[in-house]
């Protein structure tokens, strides 16, 4: 159940990354749809939101704290950004590795059309 995320978790392959801890990874998504746009994953291998255990909770809200820290950093907290998070066939997740999308840095659209 390995994807590529699970390399750049390991630096098997190169990524921008921007953040390391013993929980969390943080790297720049290499198809950018914003000025600032990062992924923020877990470092054990959870496929998908419906993957997520009582025990990861810790981990979720690292995930949350990270973003946070991480808008900041990139100067984009006080404009405001949005985090996503797609899940399986409906909400065209591609890459089956829980991820958070950081996005900011321009204006955002309405999330979903009306
Ligand atoms: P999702 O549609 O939510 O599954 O998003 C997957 C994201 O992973 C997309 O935005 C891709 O551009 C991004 N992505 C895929 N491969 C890589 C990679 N090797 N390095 C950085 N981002 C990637």
């Amino acid at each position: 159940m390995s994807t590529i995320f699970s390399k750049i978790i390991n630096k098997e392959i190169p990524s921008d990354m921007v953040y390391q801890d013993e929980m969390v990874t943080a790297f720049r998504d290499i198809n950018p749809q914003a000025p600032t746009h990062i992924l923020i994953i877990p470092n054990k291998e959870i496929p998908t939101v419906n993957d997520i255990e009582a025990d990861d909770e810790a981990m979720m809200g690292r995930m949350f704290h990270v973003a946070k820290k991480i808008a900041a950093e990139e100067g984009i907290a006080e404009d405001g950004f949005r985090l996503i998070v797609n899940c399986n066939k409906h909400g065209n997740q591609e890459v089956f590795h829980l991820h958070m999308h950081l996005v900011g840095g321009r204006q955002l659209g309405r999330m979903l059309p009306r």
